[in-house]
């Protein structure tokens, strides 16, 4: 899809969390009309569309799901690519209701702010903000040291963004107090002193943007696909169980002193 210039420059004036959401409709939108070429009236009457009454409701879907573009190739992508764990926890959180769940709960329109959000990092640099959403996902590679020799190059110090790496005269010391499992010593030791433990996800939950923002809190440990599944359910289980009102995520973990 091609897109005029004014165009985008429009589509980046929505609000960021619904940004990816707004180029995503613009673009159907003009695919329905059978154009390949996205205009600055498409993106006006797609707007209008919006803001008539009812019409931003009927785009809720009552959860969504975002990641970073770290399966498309970004070099600093951990191990695994998110793109089936996407998938799946799309499926995982359409079958949940969550869209009766609001409309039971909420007085009034449905917007945006309402739904129920995973946002997936393939890396700690988190560029799709896993920090400030119900549920965040980021990608781990976590180090150990093995029995190979080290031939002290120096290469893990160097490349560790977290001072997490020092050398002694017997090998490399990690500090896992430090380490945020990037994945990035393992790839640059030439001699295997430097392994891969265990690789999956770590998951932050109940940030929030808003009047009064906070980060996720990252429970312990390193998740597998499976495990990110099963704290998804339970995640939706518990929001469903407990949120009045429309209450998010992160308020009722707070209500509730969990986090
Ligand atoms: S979060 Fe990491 S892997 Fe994903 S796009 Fe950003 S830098 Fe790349
Ligand atoms: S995995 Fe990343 S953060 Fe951890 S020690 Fe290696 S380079 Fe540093
Ligand atoms: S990169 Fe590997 S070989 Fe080089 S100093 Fe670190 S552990 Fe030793």
């Amino acid at each position: 899809m091609i897109w005029d210039k004014d165009a985008d420059a429009a589509v980046k004036k929505a609000p960021f969390f619904v940004r990816k959401k707004v180029r995503k409709r613009v673009e159907t939108f003009v695919r329905e009309k059978g154009r390949d070429r996205v205009t600055l009236s498409d993106v006006k009457a797609l707007k209008k569309k919006f803001l008539s009454k009812g019409g931003m409701e009927n785009e809720i879907k009552g959860h969504d799901v975002s990641a970073c573009f770290g399966g498309d190739g970004c070099p600093n992508s951990v191990a695994l690519s998110s793109k089936q764990l996407v998938k799946d926890i799309e499926t995982v959180m359409a079958s949940a209701g969550i869209l009766s769940f609001l409309k039971s709960e909420v007085t009034g329109d449905l917007k945006f702010h309402h739904e129920f959000r995973v946002s997936i990092s393939d890396c700690p640099n988190a560029c799709s903000r896993p920090q400030i959403t119900d549920i965040g996902i980021i990608a781990a590679a976590l180090p150990e040291i093995t029995a190979e020799d080290c031939v002290h190059c120096e290469a893990c110090v160097d490349i560790c963004p977290e001072q997490a790496v020092t050398l002694e005269r017997s090998g490399p010391i990690v500090d896992f107090k430090l380490c945020l499992a990037c994945g990035k010593c393992m790839k640059g030791c030439p001699t295997g002193t430097l392994d891969t433990q265990e690789t999956g996800y770590r998951a932050l939950l109940g940030g929030r943007l808003g009047r009064h923002p906070r980060l996720g809190m990252e429970i312990p440990g390193i998740l597998s696909h499976e495990g990110v599944l099963d704290l998804v359910r339970r995640c939706l289980d518990f929001y469903k169980a407990h949120s009045k009102g429309g209450k998010r995520f992160s308020h009722v973990l707070e209500s509730l002193d969990q986090i």
